[in-house]
């Protein structure tokens, strides 16, 4: 089943050396336009691509320090970049292309990387299953009946099944780490402000955060040196250096790790066997291991919801057909407004604008979107309590592997539920990285699992010292879907 593959630090290395960029990269995007999973919305045209390339050959001729050189990537098509559509996996922008690079893209193409397509993704980010995409589901490539997660699925099988050695994706309340999970990769959470959202497409603007999807600690390090730091752009983006690649190579030695009460229930057995397996490989390199209670994470996924859905409300005010979105003749602007998003909206994004708006409405905002707030706080001061006692918290990534597709897309509070390890995290603003961590057989077929470190504030680098040192002592492997 494994099977060997290039990581990014395996090409950048090679190119470095001085081997050619162009095989690899134009490899990768005629995988791309091939690719029978719908991982991508589109993929870069050739003339694109190669403008991409000849910078990079002007700049590594200049002898500039390339850490991506010649690297192949993709991004989550809420990601702009110039001359490129940039969907959401909306009809609502189905014809909108890019004037403007987000800067998270910007920074991967100053590192040397070249961006060769637009991941599919639940329809403006919203969903855990790559299902409500107007361009059709995202098939996870270790089961093609089931989902990949959400909402960045197409990121997540990109590179599970080999297209790219990395992705970007965007999480809101867990939509780099759920995927990661359900496709055996890593997907990293950054604390909310370490990558600019410049030029990411706003779902709920208070949660959502730009993350790298990769097959090893080293390689989300390189992106995340890459990517991280303060942008003028986005004031709410922070000024911490990043010292990814400096956390490589370090012992966990004495390290107190705590795994979250909260989340022992409700697993199925592959996923509390994996949780299990972690633990014990953390204590063979030296942590020890406690439990903790974090009594408000059972109000998590109702305050999650009632706080991403105002600010998705607001933010897609935008989509009228007017400056943004597709336009619709009609006699005049508040039918054509209406007809715009009654035609280009589908409909998790309607149910999203309705509890969004109801919850903030006079009468019913103390009620609901007020008190989501006090939760908020209160799950953001459980973390700090815990994180006074464990350097690192660790919970499953999900309660059980990809569920079949179809499943839940027409049940919204069990689609909804099964953001239950993730969400509280992103109302804290802490950083989180789902490792890949085996997997459970179901139906005769192996499915994969993720288990979710958690780090404090700004100590996003300890995640990746956790994981390189667990990938260095053989507990955590990577293997790309059998194709
Ligand atoms: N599943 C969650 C939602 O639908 C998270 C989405 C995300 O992180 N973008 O809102």
């Amino acid at each position: 089943m494994p099977s060997a593959f290039l990581t990014a630090s395996d090409i950048a290395a090679a190119v470095q050396g001085g081997q050619d960029p162009r095989p690899t990269v134009q490899a990768a995007r005629q995988r791309a336009e091939a690719d029978s999973s719908n991982a991508l919305i589109s993929v870069l045209s050739a003339e694109q691509v190669d403008a991409q390339l000849a910078e990079l050959s002007r700049r590594l001729g200049a002898g500039e320090d390339l850490p991506l050189a010649g690297v192949p990537c993709v991004i989550k098509d809420n990601l702009n970049l110039t001359g490129t559509a940039t969907t959401c996996g909306s009809r609502m922008l189905a014809q909108y292309v890019s004037p403007y690079t987000a800067t998270a893209a910007l920074r991967l193409q100053k590192a040397g990387a070249i961006v060769i397509g637009k991941a599919n993704m639940d329809e403006f980010a919203m969903g855990s299953s790559t299902e409500t995409s107007a361009f059709g589901p995202t098939l996870n490539p270790w089961d093609t009946a089931r989902v990949p997660g959400g909402t960045s699925g197409g990121s997540a099988a990109a590179v599970a099944c080999g297209l790219v050695p990395f992705s970007l994706g965007s999480d809101t309340g867990g939509s780099v780490r759920q995927p990661a999970g359900f496709t055996g990769v890593y997907g990293f959470k950054p604390t909310y402000g370490r990558v600019s959202r410049y030029g990411l497409v706003s779902h709920a603007s208070s949660l959502d955060q730009i993350g790298p999807l990769a097959t090893s600690a080293r390689d989300l390090a390189l992106i995340l040196d890459a990517i991280s730091g303060h942008d003028p752009q986005d004031a709410t983006s922070l000024d911490a250096a990043p010292k990814f690649v400096s956390a490589l190579g370090q012992d966990i030695k004495g390290l107190r790790v705590g795994v979250i009460s909260e989340s022992l229930g409700g697993n199925t057995a592959g996923v509390s066997a994996a949780l299990g397996k972690m633990l014990d490989a953390l204590r063979d390199l030296g942590a020890t291991v406690g439990e903790v209670s974090l009594p408000t994470l059972q109000y998590a996924v109702a305050a999650y919801y009632l706080i991403s859905t105002p600010e998705a409300s607001s933010n897609l005010a935008r989509y009228d057909g007017m400056v943004y979105g597709t336009r619709v003749d009609a006699a005049d602007v508040n039918t054509s407004m209406s007809q715009a998003r009654g035609q280009g909206f589908g409909r998790e994004v309607k149910r999203r604008i309705l509890i969004g708006t109801y919850a903030l409405s006079s009468g019913y905002y103390d009620a609901y979107y007020s008190k989501a707030m006090k939760v908020r706080r209160l799950i953001a001061d459980d973390f700090a309590r815990a994180f006074g006692q464990y350097d690192l918290l660790i919970t499953p990534t999900s309660p059980f592997p990809a569920f079949k597709r179809g499943e839940k897309v027409s049940d919204p509070v069990a689609m909804y539920a099964a953001d239950v390890d993730t969400v509280a995290i992103s109302l804290a603003g802490l950083p989180a990285l789902s490792v890949p961590a085996g997997f459970e057989t179901v139906d005769g077929k192996a499915l994969p699992l993720g288990i979710q470190l958690i780090a404090p504030a700004l100590a996003d680098e300890r995640l990746i010292t956790v994981a390189d040192a667990l990938e260095r002592s053989g507990a955590v492997t990577v293997s790309l879907a059998p194709s």
